[in-house]
């Protein structure tokens, strides 16, 4: 496709990704105003999520992938363009705004949130089935094992950290490092020899699941023996735990190239550093969600999402026009506002339900 083939749109705000703290930008900005658009190339964390959990008015019984769908339709009610694409590049134009390099279009925006997220790294298989017995978000799931046998895959002071929070649920806590030589720090391996963990060595090598497809033993290269802690019972092979489920704790790989060819600050862990309001070290870039530092959560990734969008329209809008602006523009004319482009006041008066 030549570069002429490629479609051009103008925009006030685009986001790049589509995830809880993609959209939320996308609907706070779209609500106060601007015309946006959200351009995200599917998948992400959320769509994993079998069930949702912790998140105020949305019960279990709805999946990720459920729950993106009803925000999609959320969002383009109110006017906003959700096109799915995947975001190649992003750079400043001449004029200080931002060109967003789709693969079938090109966006032309004031102002960019990045709410491009993190892929969690994967153990190697053989796997218990994601969300039925493979966990990756300790807030979301640790419920699901209260009294439960479970185990938790790694070999850094992240996977020791996570097996010690989850005896604040259970007596039966594995830490299986599959052969991998332990990268814990001195201080870590204190703690794990002062709490009941057993930190097992072997390899995964097999996975029993019930017909429900959810885990019930995971079977080990080398005799285990029993577990030292807990109810379990003897199974008589010393090569196979009964486990309810557990958490892979391999690092996150963050999506954080487009933030770091804009020339935004990224922080030592690959996060993207933001100020309160999801401002990132470039003007005119914002970033949000799972790619900025905090608790890897829906709820906060909406807060976040709702906090930039908020901050762009300051950012935007005109009014209130500051003391210092009124000398060289003058008084606010009754002829100047509504400070709403006029499209998008007639599509915002479309939208009323006042009848
Ligand atoms: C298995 C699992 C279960 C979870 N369960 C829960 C739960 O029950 N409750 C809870 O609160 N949290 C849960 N979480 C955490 C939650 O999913 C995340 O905190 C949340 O999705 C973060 O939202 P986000 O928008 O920042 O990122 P994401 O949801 O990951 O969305 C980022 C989006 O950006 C897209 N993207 C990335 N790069 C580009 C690009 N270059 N161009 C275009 N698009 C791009 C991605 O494909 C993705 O669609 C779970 C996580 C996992 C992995």
């Amino acid at each position: 496709m030549s570069d002429d083939s490629i479609e051009r749109r103008t925009y006030e705000v685009v986001v790049v990704g589509g995830g809880p703290a993609g959209m939320t930008a996308g609907l706070y900005a779209t609500r106060l105003g601007h015309s946006t658009a959200v351009v995200g190339r599917g998948g992400g964390r959320a769509a994993m999520m079998r069930d949702v959990h912790n998140l105020l008015g949305v019960t279990e019984d709805t999946s990720g992938n459920e729950y993106l769908e009803t925000g999609r339709e959320q969002l383009e009610s109110y006017g906003c363009d959700v096109v799915r694409d995947f975001v190649s590049s992003v750079d400043e134009t001449d004029d200080g705004r931002f060109r967003v390099c789709g693969a079938d279009a090109e966006f032309v925006a004031d102002a960019v949130v990045l709410a491009t997220g993190f892929d969690d790294a994967r153990p190697e298989p053989p796997l218990p089935r994601t969300g039925r017995g493979l966990h990756y978000c300790l807030h979301c799931d640790a419920y699901m094992f209260v009294d439960e046998p479970v185990y938790v895959m790694g070999h850094g002071d992240s996977a020791a950290t996570v097996a010690a929070i989850m005896l604040n649920f259970t007596d039966e806590v594995d830490l299986l490092t599959r052969g991998a030589e332990p990268t814990w720090s001195d201080e870590t391996e204190t703690m794990l020899a002062n709490h009941p963990i057993d930190v097992v060595h072997a390899d995964v090598t097999g996975v029993r699941n019930g017909d429900d497809g959810w885990l019930e033993a995971l079977e080990f290269a080398d005799d285990v023996g029993p577990r030292p802690t807990g109810s379990q019972t003897e199974s008589g092979d010393g090569s196979v735990r009964e486990y309810k489920g557990g958490f892979a704790m391999y690092g996150s790989e963050y999506n954080n190239g487009l933030a770091t060819d804009l020339g935004c600050a990224v922080n030592d862990d690959g996060t993207v550093a933001v100020d309160d309001h999801g401002r990132t070290s470039v003007d005119g870039v914002y970033a949000v969600g799972d790619l900025t530092p905090g608790h890897n959560q829906v709820p906060v990734a909406l807060g976040e999402g709702a906090k930039a969008g908020i901050a762009i329209h300051w950012e935007l809008r005109e009014f209130p026009r500051e003391a210092d602006e009124i000398e060289p523009a003058g008084l606010v004319r009754s002829e100047e506002v509504p400070g709403i482009p006029d499209a998008l006041l007639e599509q915002a008066v479309e939208h009323h339900t006042y009848d």
